[in-house]
């Protein structure tokens, strides 16, 4: 045995014993606590459901948490089949209600009929904080990249022109897709500057391609990113002006996070 050997193996043999020696001294009790107890949640009786805590934004029967983004009137999009299918003569429509951080469910599907190739098949997206301004918020693309390319940072499950997704995980179009996103919202001082940016995790079909990626501001389609202050905001899906084959939208449900 050499000298680094026998020296590594002293140091390993102190630490060990350093720390039998610490956990000796303690009692188990001292590292366990009991408050603040955490909320009893039911989860849904399987996968997508939601769990008994969730605002539902749409389950198929009426748009009533949703309006205009261009008016806010009634939401014009058509329900069919508990799903929403885009109208893409109305515009965007985004939620009645406003939210900060939070957990969301959502699913979507391309039409098996879709035309169009990259930028132009399927393009639609889910603002997860919608603004006045700008932007107009914080973009979750979604696109037919089933066998499609477009440029990588503005594929399905990018966030538009900031974060390539780690995966493709495309199903086929006229097939169901979901995406599972957990959004914590930017954060000003009371002074307005910015206290913390915003960070995002998303699956895709159960397929991590956000990791807690932070953003560097709003995802617009020309220029750089860039943050304004707001406070909670509307969710909101986008009518894209391509002239693909509308795409639908079902089982919508969110968590508000503290
Ligand atoms: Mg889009």
């Amino acid at each position: 045995m050499n000298k680094v050997i026998i020296f590594t193996a002293l140091l390993l043999g102190a630490s060990c014993t350093s720390e039998a020696q610490q956990g000796q001294r303690m009692r188990p009790e001292e590292t366990e606590y009991y408050s603040p107890v955490p909320p009893v949640v039911t989860p849904g009786s399987s996968y997508g459901d939601a769990p008994s805590d969730a605002i539902v934004l749409f389950d198929g029967r009426n748009l009533d948490q949703w309006m205009s983004s261009n008016d806010s009137t009634s939401a014009k999009w058509t329900l069919a089949d508990n799903a929403m299918t885009v109208n893409k003569s109305t515009g965007d429509i985004q939620t009645k209600s406003t939210f900060t951080d939070f957990q969301l469910h959502i699913e979507y599907r391309i039409p098996s009929n879709i035309t169009g190739t990259g930028q132009a098949r399927g393009n639609s997206g889910i603002f997860l904080a919608a603004l006045p301004w700008g932007a107009g918020g914080y973009e979750l693309q979604v696109l037919d990249n089933y066998k499609n390319t477009t440029y990588v940072n503005g594929q399905v499950g990018s966030m538009y022109k900031q974060a390539v997704p780690l995966a493709n995980a495309s199903r086929k179009p006229g097939e169901w897709q979901t995406y599972d996103v957990v959004w914590t919202a930017p954060k000003w001082n009371e002074n307005g500057t910015l206290k913390s940016l915003a960070r995002v995790t998303v699956l895709h079909n159960n397929v991590l391609v956000q990791n807690n990626v932070t953003l560097l501001g709003d995802t617009p389609y020309i220029g750089m990113p860039s943050y304004r202050k707001h406070g909670p905001a509307p969710i909101k899906l986008q009518s894209h002006g391509d002239k693909s084959e509308p795409i639908s939208y079902r089982n919508i449900w969110l968590r508000p996070l503290q």
